[in-house]
């Protein structure tokens, strides 16, 4: 299963060492393995063992419990005792921030310890300081002398460590040399592994957090990247993935499918924990949803890539197709959109900067025009914060071509003006020349699959066809990766007129195809070509989340939906999402919009940042959470930080507009931005206050009226 990782077009898992975790191997060909973490008071040892239980009867392989201080590092003794009793067997991890104390107690009991470099040792005061070489050099080493004696605890008794940096708590001094980015995660790492080896300490595990998808994606890949050219060829040691502070419902689901589901998609992760603002154990089945995902996809792409190799003997690194890791390497670390040509679809701009579109594709309406605009009307009235943007129909069987126009007119009646586009046959024999126009409304674009075996006079037929249309083309390429760039150059050697046209590959094809369209085309010289990400959204018996309307999501859909999109999202490819959906219209687009907002692209609702809550945490984070979005969840675009206590508190809140953190049994610090506006406020009061806030900085609108800002 595993081979040399690091070339998105052909994924294999990354190779990696196997670190025991007490009676877990994580890493080398093991499966990925399903973490969570405790979230009562480590105190509390019945309500703490209790949920250990839950999570290890939910199937949860390694729990984590947040040590604090001395005395809940101690009380770790009395919670394995009793699971002892119990007959639970599962690793435990002691989660420390600030208490190098607390880690040296942690690592007689448990059998595995986390630290985060950002706060083990170091300080973490939002202090602006200059540092120079010696200095800095000086700091490294004073960090290094407090951290050694623990790792020499744990090596001395087997004990895993986990160097778990996060985005939201780097130190001043790595924040000071490098900013809140992923080089500046990873060094802070680095520098926490340089002990660990020098010493001969091995047991090493990575993690690097953020709440932002786009963040965490490029810190995992840069740290692979690093690690590589550390030990080239050698395994090397395992990453614990994660999206921090993703919420909770829907969204905590997709930002976490979207974040872990694109790392795993290209073979990087051996342990995941979903973080969700929600009882632990109803993490687990969504972390095992997308850790089998993967499993499945390297199960096929191994089986794809001996197959390839039978064909064309083995691949050398020179014969690879070269992809997003070596023509666009910047962007796998800081990534941004790719710029693309404006097209027009009716009155729809898309590409060139235009937000990414998002379109529903309808199918077989034509035959019973006014039956099925009646039902689509009433579908999209479902949707109460976003809008459908475009409807693609197919032509299907229907003699007659300008049956569109009725189409639209009939809805239009019902209040729905909507762009269309209609999906053709390239083999269709009895095509007009052009489509005609319906009462000044034009097509707006031709969408036609084609393959391998397409003719090039068939190509040249329909580019004709869409230019006598005036409408736009979207080329959907269905070929493998290897017959990608022929596809292309004979799509673009018979393109007729001048309209740039768009590209994209089935519903049905992996994300790796988009990507290898993606090089294709900038290898053909046409990088700027519009590329459309196409979704299949189906039903199925089992329960899933609820979604727009209410209408429920089959969980594995909203799994799928989420990586397979936001993972090409993430990297800036995708100008247009068009939904293929069974579940109906509303829960597909505004699935779509969420997937949007979860990969950074597009911003249509509030955005919550909420810690999943742990021992530290001093407010039932999950209500205090509700009760907040309550109140704010009409102001599109606001980002709102709830945090149960200051670990990573104000570092993720350089993301957020306005802040709620846990500061005192009782009491909850306001921020703007990083910066404390108000400490001590009773929590009562702080929903409130937080309001007021909103309000003084000019961010508030009242919940009825409003106005849906749907563009990013
Ligand atoms: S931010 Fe939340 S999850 Fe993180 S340590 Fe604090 S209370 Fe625990």
């Amino acid at each position: 299963m595993t081979s040399d990782s690091g070339d998105p077009l052909r994924p294999a898992r990354r190779r990696t060492r196997v670190v025991r975790v007490g009676g877990i191997e994580i890493g080398g060909d093991h499966p990925i393995r399903i973490q969570s973490m405790t979230n009562t008071d480590t105190m509390d040892t019945r309500a703490t063992v209790r949920q250990i239980i839950a999570l290890a009867e939910a199937g949860c392989e390694i729990v984590r419990v947040t040590a604090p201080s001395i005395r809940e590092a101690e009380n770790l003794r009395e919670i394995r005792r009793r699971l002892q009793e119990s007959e639970i067997d599962i690793p435990l991890v002691a989660d420390i921030h600030f208490t190098p104390n607390a880690a040296m107690i942690a690592a007689e009991i448990v059998e595995k310890v986390r630290i985060n470099p950002g706060n083990y040792a170091d300080k973490k005061k939002f202090e602006v300081r200059e540092y120079d070489d010696v200095q800095y050099a000086a700091e490294v080493e004073r960090v290094a002398e407090r951290f050694r004696p623990l790792v020499l605890r744990c090596k001395a008794r087997g004990v895993a460590m986990r160097i778990g940096t996060n985005h939201g708590s780097l130190s001043d001094r790595i924040m000071n040399r490098f900013g809140d980015t992923a080089l500046g995660m990873v060094e802070s790492a680095l520098e926490f592994l340089d002990v660990c080896e020098a010493e001969g300490y091995r047991d090493v595990i990575f993690s690097m957090k953020a709440s932002n998808t786009q963040v965490a994606i490029a810190a995992y890949r840069l740290l692979a990247e690093r690690l590589e050219e550390r030990a080239p060829g050698v395994p090397s040691y395992p990453f614990h993935v994660g999206v921090t502070e993703a919420g909770g419902a829907e969204d905590g689901r997709i930002k976490s499918a979207i974040g872990i589901g694109s790392l795993l998609e290209d073979g990087l992760g051996d342990t995941i924990r979903v973080s969700l603002t929600e009882d632990p154990v109803r993490e687990v089945p969504v972390a095992r949803a997308i850790a089998e995902r993967a499993g499945r996809l390297h199960e096929v792409d191994s089986k794809e890539t001996e197959d390839e190799g039978a064909r064309k003997g083995p691949p050398r690194r020179s014969d690879r197709p070269r992809g997003i890791a070596s023509d666009r390497v910047d962007e796998r670390f800081a990534p941004r959109r790719r710029t693309t040509d404006r097209l027009r679809w009716g009155g729809l701009e898309v590409g060139d900067g235009a937000p990414v579109r998002v379109e529903l594709e309808v199918g077989d309406v034509l035959s019973r025009p006014a039956e099925s605009a009646a039902g689509l009307a009433v579908e999209l009235s479902g949707l109460k914060d976003v809008a459908c943007e475009s409807l693609l129909v197919s032509l299907g069987d229907v003699g007659d071509p300008g049956r569109w126009g009725e189409f639209a007119h009939e809805l239009a009646s019902l209040g729905v003006e909507l762009p269309i586009s209609l999906r053709v046959g390239p083999g269709a024999a009895d095509l007009p020349d052009a489509i005609p126009a319906a009462g000044g409304l034009s097509v707006g674009r031709i969408v036609t699959t084609i393959d391998a075996t397409t003719r090039a006079s068939e190509i040249l037929r329909l580019a004709e066809l869409a230019g006598k249309s005036r409408a736009g083309m979207e080329w959907e390429l269905a070929c493998a990766g290897h017959e990608m760039p022929l596809l292309v150059e004979r799509v673009l050697a018979n393109r007729s007129g001048e309209t740039p046209p768009a590209m994209s590959v089935p519903a049905t094809a992996s994300l790796h195809a988009v990507r290898a369209l993606v090089v294709a085309l900038s290898e053909a010289g046409a990088a700027r070509t519009p590329i459309v990400l196409r979704q299949r959204v189906a039903a199925a018996p089992s329960a899933g989340g609820a979604v727009g309307d209410g209408t429920t999501i089959p969980e594995a859909a909203l799994i799928d939906a989420s990586v397979r999109l936001g993972s090409l999202l993430c990297d800036g490819i995708g100008d247009a999402v068009s939904m293929v959906s069974t579940i109906g219209a509303a829960p597909a687009v505004d699935l779509a919009y969420r997937i949007l907002q979860g990969a950074r692209q597009r911003t249509t609702r509030t955005e919550y940042i909420s810690c999943p809550s742990c021992g530290r945490t001093l407010f039932d984070l999950e209500e205090t959470t509700a009760r907040i979005q309550t109140k704010t969840r009409h102001l599109d675009g606001v980002k709102i930080a709830v945090m149960g206590c200051i670990v990573n508190g104000p570092g993720e809140m350089a993301d957020a507009d306005f802040g709620y953190v846990g500061s005192g049994p009782g009491q909850v610090t306001l921020y703007v931005g990083r910066e404390v506006v108000a400490r001590g406020v009773p929590e009562a009061e702080a929903t409130d206050r937080l309001v007021e806030l909103i309000r003084d900085h000019g961010r508030w609108i009242e919940p009825e009226g409003r106005e849906i800002d749907s563009d990013a």
